[in-house]
């Protein structure tokens, strides 16, 4: 097929640089991207072969602006793939990130590539470049050296080989814990076991039943969704026990063991940092953080634990005090969740769907919008002349108060099977420059929120909201970034900072100013009354100490396995014991282990990195606890918040960004207030 008709290659022309989705099609994507790469491999040669000595415009910017094209195809692929896809296209996927991981391999492996771009590291303060430029130069720079480029041919082959072989190792212990969760079932025919689950659960626990070729009864799994409500809501204290230590033991013992996968993959994982120059793999990861070094997450993970364990503590009392009342002396690691939901129906008690009147969904993104332009003097116009991936899609006109074009912004909020779970946001194209010319960012939000029906248009939960304000709030990021360089431009920041512009919209979201500005019942127009507000605030705080004191014993567990020699660690349980030991709070289980199923730090990317859940709240409290002193709306606060996060994206360190705006370090102490554990 000739690739004059590839509407990647010979892109038709739309409004602001829309993605010509009409035009494009499955067969379009292969040519295209072999084609980019082509080309981008040619800009490479080129840079290498020029005999010219390294300067910032023939080295950096080459580099680039050379894969704008493979960008834009890849970009657009794997978009569609999570929102808008069938078999045959997700099935691409398997041919195209080789082709992408291939690329960039051979450009963080090229010896001549890595000795100009040093060239242009070692003279950064003497070029003459902008702080942007200086910063492009130092990044591209780190990413080759955390890759090896600096080591000997002897050392880059060993880093080669340890990459390799973690490369096999994380999937075979997810593979593992897979396989073990999978292998256990648990079988009743006596229905007075359910007692006090939800119905929604009991209905599903008949129909895995009936899967796994049961005639009758009912089956339970060590899956989220079948082991969470026996855990919260089961009456039986045995089948709570059962499943409990059944999950306990994924991958500890047994056929599906993970003990010895984890030696490995620490052991890798430190040689490689050693190799690299590092103490150990924790100080080599967080070399790209705004945390920075293990100092600096021990410190932190320590000073809230001051705070959290004494009000986990307190908390499990009253959790304890209930289950008395019902019998129970010994409260056991399976009982906590299935009290802590009882006390919690106690002292809150309200129904969801109390809420869902109020938050109609056009309501809520005609809220998001109010929020925006009180915040940021801007405004979205829905437009109908760009063309959509899917008819439920919507397109929206940012601009400035000006009139000044900001970005376009793609909204696609309800389920299809064609559609991935969860809710996300995306770029079509990041702001940055292409071709000479600094362009505007194409954004996209995707969701799975409740859909109308015949009767009823869609009325949201309010985690639903929440989630609208949360994704909302990587889209502003994206939308109002103002930089240069597109690999420097928001929202991909270092990532212990990514989630600070999304999880600060949440907490307007828990005002009354807002809440006034949106929520309206959709048949009587009424406010949202103030004690329903009240009360979902109040439940916001339940148990807060238990649930973070948890968060840290996971931090403080990831960050021992990564700061340790494993020279010293021959037993996996009694590592684990002595790591958790001071977050414990209930009686040791017996032949239970964390680690074992812990596939965020040994399967997924979260090594030396859990502690950034808890980071970047303690973020988000201290940034909005600033609007709170001058107002929520304040256009002062917001204004700075703008210029110094959201317009920066990349182009300076998060810690340096976020004291321009707050004016000092961030301080937990914020995040203890709103948790209502400090005054
Ligand atoms: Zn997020």
């Amino acid at each position: 097929m000739s690739l004059k008709n590839n509407p990647f290659i010979n892109r038709p022309q739309f409004k602001h640089g829309a993605v010509p989705f009409d035009d494009i099609k499955l067969e379009h994507f292969i040519p295209a991207l072999d084609y980019a790469i082509a080309e981008a491999e040619k800009t490479l040669e080129s840079i290498k072969n020029n005999p010219k000595s390294p300067t910032f415009d023939n080295t950096a910017l080459k580099m680039e602006n050379g894969t704008e094209l493979m960008d834009a195809v890849a970009h657009t692929y794997f978009n569609l793939m999570s929102a808008e896809s069938d078999n045959k296209f997700k099935e691409l996927a398997q041919e195209i990130s080789p082709k992408l991981s291939a690329f960039k391999n051979s450009v963080l492996l090229d010896p001549k590539l890595f000795a100009r771009v040093k060239a242009l590291y070692e003279n950064r303060d003497k070029d003459g470049l902008t702080s942007e430029q200086k910063r492009l130069v130092e990044e591209k720079y780190t990413d080759f050296t955390l890759n090896g480029a600096l080591l000997n041919d002897a050392d880059k082959k060993k880093v080669r080989k340890i990459d390799e072989e973690l490369s096999k190792l994380a999937p075979k212990f997810s593979q593992n814990t897979l396989n073990a969760t999978n292998d256990f079932t648990y079988h009743t025919e006596d229905e007075n076991e359910l007692s006090g689950l939800p119905d929604m659960a009991k209905e599903q626990a008949a129909e895995t039943a009936k899967k796994k070729k049961k005639d009758s009864g009912w089956m339970f799994t060590l899956q989220m969704p079948s082991y969470i409500p026996v855990m919260q809501y089961a009456d039986n204290r045995e089948l709570r026990k059962t499943l409990y230590k059944a999950r306990g033991k994924v991958s500890f013992g047994g056929k599906y063991d993970n003990q010895e996968i984890i030696k490995n993959t620490i052991a890798l994982r430190y040689e490689k940092a050693q190799i690299l120059g590092f103490e150990e793999h924790a100080e080599y990861t967080l070399q790209k953080r705004m945390a920075g070094s293990t100092a600096n997450v021990n410190k932190f993970l320590d000073r809230l634990y001051k705070v959290y364990y004494p009000a986990a503590k307190k908390e499990l009392e009253e959790v304890r005090d209930l289950a008395r009342k019902d019998g129970v002396e010994d409260l056991q690691a399976w009982d906590s969740a299935y009290y802590s939901e009882k006390l919690k129906k106690q002292k809150f008690d309200f129904d969801q769907e109390e809420l869902r009147p109020y938050f109609k969904i056009e309501n809520v993104i005609d809220g998001i919008y109010k929020v925006a332009e009180l915040l940021y003097g801007i405004k979205f116009t829905e437009i109908k002349d760009v063309p959509v991936y899917h008819e439920e899609v919507r397109v929206f006109e940012v601009t400035e108060n000006s009139g000044e074009f900001l970005s376009l912004f793609y909204i696609d909020l309800h389920p299809r099977e064609t559609k991935k779970g969860g809710a996300w946001m995306t770029y079509f194209r990041p702001q940055g420059l292409y071709n000479g010319k600094v362009e505007r960012p194409l954004i996209s939000i995707v969701g799975n929120l409740t859909s109308s029906t015949e009767e009823k248009p869609s009325l949201l939960t309010f985690d639903e909201v929440e989630t609208i304000f949360h994704e909302f709030g990587h889209a502003l990021h994206g939308m109002l970034s103002n930089v240069t360089y597109s690999s420097l431009a928001s929202p991909d920041v270092y990532w212990d900072f990514v989630e600070l512009p999304s999880q600060i919209m949440e907490n307007w979201l828990g005002e009354k100013e807002t809440l006034q500005l949106f929520a309206k019942h959709y048949e009587t127009q009424e406010d949202i009354p103030d004690e329903l507000i009240e009360k979902i605030k109040a439940s916001q705080t339940f148990n807060k100490g238990l649930w973070s004191l948890r968060q840290l014993s996971l931090g403080f567990l990831d960050m021992a396995w990564h700061t340790t020699d494993p020279a010293n660690i021959d037993n996996v349980a009694e590592f684990e014991e002595q790591a958790m030991e001071k977050t414990r709070l209930l009686p040791r289980v017996d032949g239970a282990n964390v680690s074992c199923g812990f596939g965020h730090i040994f399967a997924g990317g979260y090594s030396a990195g859990y502690y950034s859940y808890k980071w970047a709240e303690s973020l988000d409290a201290d940034a909005f606890e600033h609007f709170k002193e001058k107002g929520i709306f304040n256009k002062e606060v917001a204004k700075s918040f703008r210029t110094n996060i959201l317009e920066k994206g990349n182009t300076k360190p998060p810690m340096e960004l976020y004291v321009k705006f707050r004016g000092k370090e961030p301080d937990p102490n914020a995040m203890f207030r709103r948790d209502k554990l400090l005054n």
